[in-house]
């Protein structure tokens, strides 16, 4: 299929996963951290990841879950510092930058819409130098919902003034595509592709993009019928 670009005004992208390769915040969260929090307490290392795994599970899908002021306090760790010591780890998609120009040729508004924490916004955008090909950039923490609350849209398209139906969001959790279906925006893709060191994920709910190479030349792998 060729996808209708004259159907769409406003692009809506996720960030990490989306744009930025999604290694980064696994190795930090997954990796680094178990490690600092091991040696903060003088524990095992597995014993660590157990401790700390088990509390991020309490805060998936909350604004808790991003916000990495909490997990200092939560952690006794300066969680700011220790991404800041790794920004080096931090890396676009290849497909990132050629579909934002492409994007900008097309003269379509662009937005990021992100529950990174500012803080992490701010290095991320630093590093990468992405700002300039955004018309606005949204953080879940200026609206005060995490993306997979039906009320982030809600304030966002009072921000954005966008038409639902002419909307295009990419994001690679399906939990916010499913919020954001029912909030009633027409054009969703879930980016299959999100770490550069993990195979695609599979969803069978939302058409997969392995890279945005596959919008702009009107080939897309719809894994579903669901459209
Ligand atoms: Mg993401």
């Amino acid at each position: 299929m060729t996808f209708p670009w004259e159907e769409v005004d406003w692009v809506l992208l996720d960030m990490d996963g989306t744009l930025l390769d999604k290694y980064f915040d696994d190795y930090f969260w997954e990796t680094l951290v178990p490690e600092e929090y091991a040696k903060r307490r003088g524990l095992p290392l597995a014993q660590a990841r157990q401790e700390v795994f088990a509390r991020y599970q309490r805060e998936e899908g909350t604004l808790n879950w991003t916000d990495i002021d909490f997990w200092s306090r939560e952690l006794d760790l300066d969680i700011p510092a220790l991404k800041a010591g790794i920004r080096h780890l931090i890396e676009l998609h290849p497909d990132a930058e050629d579909f934002l120009q492409f994007l900008r040729q097309q003269q379509k508004k662009v937005a990021l819409v992100t529950n990174a924490h500012w803080k992490t916004l701010d290095l991320k955008l630093n590093h990468t130098g992405l700002l300039g090909y955004f018309d606005r950039v949204v953080s879940s923490f200026d609206l005060g919902f995490p993306k997979e609350d039906v009320r982030f849209w809600e304030i966002l398209q009072t921000h954005l003034n966008f038409d639902p139906r002419r909307t295009l969001l990419v994001d690679d959790n399906a939990e916010v595509l499913a919020t954001a279906r029912a909030y009633g925006i027409k054009y969703l893709f879930f980016k299959a592709k999100s770490s550069s060191q993990l195979p695609p994920e599979k969803n069978s709910h939302f058409p997969s993009l392995l890279s945005f190479h596959e919008l702009m030349h009107g080939q897309t792998t719809a894994t579903s019928g669901r459209r």
